[in-house]
């Protein structure tokens, strides 16, 4: 099955009891069982939901895995992927990972004696020689938010397969359609799917995806014991906002690739972040390891000009945080997404004040463009 099929009919499609097409809602916290102790399929809503259980088999399908697992979020996913590790173990971080994986590290998980160095994951040899005698794993975003790096995810596996560690990759801005950690020698897959796969600013949940037995083991039995689990509405509304992927992706390239086209001819913008770009760090990269640059584009407005009055004027495009809905989202990440980073170390990661972030929605491209253009003429 094509990708584009699977995101239709992969997983668990339909109802085997029914013949039901959309998976139903089944909204049970416990389930009958014929005999005491006899290993029934489903039990109790914590441990199994066949609507949950659908879309962990869709995503496992989608991101080339063994087994998935859906959580009440991104973060929750992130954080039973990180309970695969005990007190003295130690993980090497990108320097550009979501705000909120970052406080999770840095102000939750060391507290229970996980240790952190954090590098630019773009850089090989940092990574390598940030790795210690007890360290377990590299964990990494690419692209990252909101300055879309790109780290080579195929060297990273090959450094953590020679130190015998574990690859863990955020894929939320590339999602499945554009990448395939898995396939590229990662181990685990984490999704905050609030965003693209979800794609309709409705829902929070996150994803964890693995090809290896024995983490799969592991992660089914942390998600049982945290607790955190995804609910049987929010699966069913997921794995509906997954079925149109691609379809989505599509229009969000186009749009994409339209306003990085009109930037770059903007004497207003300054500078430009975008994957797709070909005068940018990662395109090479990019191009071989994703199959479209994604719905996010980062860029700076030429000295003097007011970023807050600009993204103020905008009329269609939303000013909020969040990305990857059907509606263009816009914001400016020192004052909104990033701005619990301290200055200093947000600007020494290259986040400028005057950054916006832009994620390309599914409007018509030429409303938005024009949208654009109403606002520069405020500024
Ligand atoms: C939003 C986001 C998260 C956190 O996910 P939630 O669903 O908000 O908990 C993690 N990683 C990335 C890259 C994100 O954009």
């Amino acid at each position: 099955m094509k990708f584009n099929t699977k995101l239709i009919h992969g997983g668990i499609s339909e109802d085997s009891s029914t013949g039901a097409v959309s998976i139903p809602i089944y909204r049970s916290s416990t389930f009958h069982q014929n005999k005491v102790a006899g290993n029934a399929k489903w039990e109790y809503g914590r441990s199994g939901n066949p609507t949950r259980a659908a879309l962990e088999k869709l995503i496992a399908d989608l991101e080339e895995g063994k087994a998935g697992f859906a959580f009440a979020s991104g973060s929750a996913a992130i954080h039973a992927v990180f309970s695969l590790f005990s007190s003295g173990d130690h993980i090497v971080v990108g320097d550009d990972v979501y705000g909120g994986t970052f406080r999770l590290i840095d102000q939750v998980l060391k507290r229970f004696g996980l240790e952190f160095t954090v590098v630019d994951t773009r850089d090989l040899s940092a990574v390598e020689n940030a790795i210690q005698k007890n360290t377990r794993a590299i964990y990494l975003e690419t692209p990252t938010n909101p300055l879309l790096r790109i780290t080579d995810i195929k060297k990273i596996a090959e450094i953590s397969k020679h130190y015998q560690l574990h690859t863990i990759v955020d894929n939320t801005f590339a999602t499945p359609y554009n990448q395939n950690p898995l396939v590229l020698g990662a181990d685990i897959v984490v999704h905050s799917a609030t965003k693209y796969l979800a794609g309709h600013s409705d829902l929070v949940a996150g994803l964890a995806v693995t090809n290896d037995p024995e983490v799969a083991d592991k992660l089914a039995f942390l998600q049982n014991s945290i607790g955190s689990v995804l609910g049987p509405d929010d699966s069913w509304l997921l794995q509906r906002g997954i079925k149109t992927l691609a379809a989505r992706m599509e229009i969000h390239h186009k749009n994409t690739q339209l306003i990085y086209d009109y930037f770059s001819r903007n004497d207003k913008v300054a500078r430009i972040y975008y994957p797709g770009d070909p005068a940018s760090q990662g395109y090479e990269i990019a191009k071989r390891q994703m199959c479209g640059f994604g719905g996010i584009i980062s860029f700076e407005l030429e000295k003097g000009l007011d970023p807050k009055k600009f993204v103020e004027s905008l009329r269609i495009i939303d000013l909020a945080e969040s990305l990857g809905g059907v509606e263009s989202l816009i914001e400016i990440p020192a004052l909104m997404t990033h701005a619990s980073i301290p200055r200093d170390i947000r600007l020494k990661n290259g986040i400028k004040d005057e950054l916006i972030r832009l994620s390309v929605g599914l409007e018509d491209g030429q409303d938005l463009l024009d949208d654009l253009k109403q606002s520069f003429s405020k500024i």
